[in-house]
């Protein structure tokens, strides 16, 4: 396994096994590797003929009250999971390599972030948009590998690619779960012991919301209010939202019908988690 920290060692790399007529699939992720992101390396591992993983954690989708500086990082643990997936080569660069001198060119998207996530982070989709913009650019990839644990930005990419004529095709993947249900991410580690505790309400409250949904609700607003009423009883969680949009525009639904997602993000202590599931 290579690791690579320019652009122009990817693009050598990527041109040569191009010319030897091989797959590539792409995996990007801002690191600390768990293993969500090990379920997209072995997902690519299975469907093409080389895998690149980019571990990047991109300034331009912070706000600036976010954690850009604290988010954990460990690149040795990193690559040797990468190693024991079979991934042929990490791409970690520096912001500088990403952003020379004089950078001004930005994907935009007017659609499909004003909700969820877009709402309380302003500027995020902007960053997540242009960063995985320039890396497919980079990388070439024929498939790139997305967790429905960040739905929204699943949305996103796939709209960006279709809007902007790239041909990649978008895999998504399942949520991968700890054993009592809590979403595995990076930022887990920001918990301490009784925000561990505390944080099982996100996925409590899922299941809640497919239990009611299986059950024959179908008005929004009553999901919607019974989920809030259930994470409200966890006095260390502070709700950002908890939604039910269209999968594919990611507006608000009246009705809760095929396709839709329902979404939450909540604080627990400092620490913002989301989690969803889709109808
Ligand atoms: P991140 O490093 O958090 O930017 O995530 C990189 C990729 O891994 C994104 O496509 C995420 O959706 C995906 N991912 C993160 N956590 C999970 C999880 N628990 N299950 C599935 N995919 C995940």
């Amino acid at each position: 396994m290579q690791i690579v920290s320019t652009v122009a060692e990817v693009q050598k790399q990527v041109k040569e096994w191009k010319k030897a007529g091989l797959t590539i699939g792409f995996v990007p992720t801002m690191g600390y590797l768990h293993e969500g992101h090990a379920s997209l390396m072995r997902c690519a591992r299975e469907k093409c003929d080389k895998v690149v993983a980019s571990i990047f954690v991109n300034p331009m989708q912070f706000g600036e009250n976010e954690d850009l500086d604290s988010y954990p990082r460990d690149l040795d643990a990193d690559a040797k999971l990468c190693e024991e997936i079979g991934v042929d080569l990490i791409f970690h660069p520096k912001a500088e390599e990403m952003y020379t001198d004089g950078f001004c060119s930005f994907v935009d998207m007017n659609g499909l972030t004003k909700e969820l996530c877009g709402k309380s982070r302003p500027i995020h989709f902007r960053g997540v948009c242009t960063v995985v913009c320039k890396l497919f650019h980079i990388v070439t990839p024929d498939y790139a590998f997305f967790g429905q644990k960040d739905a929204q930005q699943l949305a996103v990419i796939r709209r960006m690619t279709t809007d902007l004529n790239m041909d990649i095709e978008i895999v998504g993947c399942p949520i991968v779960r700890e054993a009592d249900g809590l979403a595995k991410s990076s930022r887990n580690t920001y918990l301490n012991e009784e925000e561990r505790r505390a944080a099982l309400v996100l996925s409590r409250t899922i299941a809640l919301g497919e239990k009611l949904v299986s059950e024959g609700v179908r008005d929004a607003g009553e999901l919607i209010s019974a989920m809030k009423a259930n994470i409200e009883k966890e006095p260390l969680a502070r709700i950002d939202y908890v939604e039910a949009v269209s999968m594919d525009t990611i507006e608000k639904v009246e009705t809760i019908e095929k396709n839709v997602l329902v979404a939450m993000a909540v604080f627990i202590g400092k620490t913002r988690l989301i989690d969803n599931f889709i109808v």
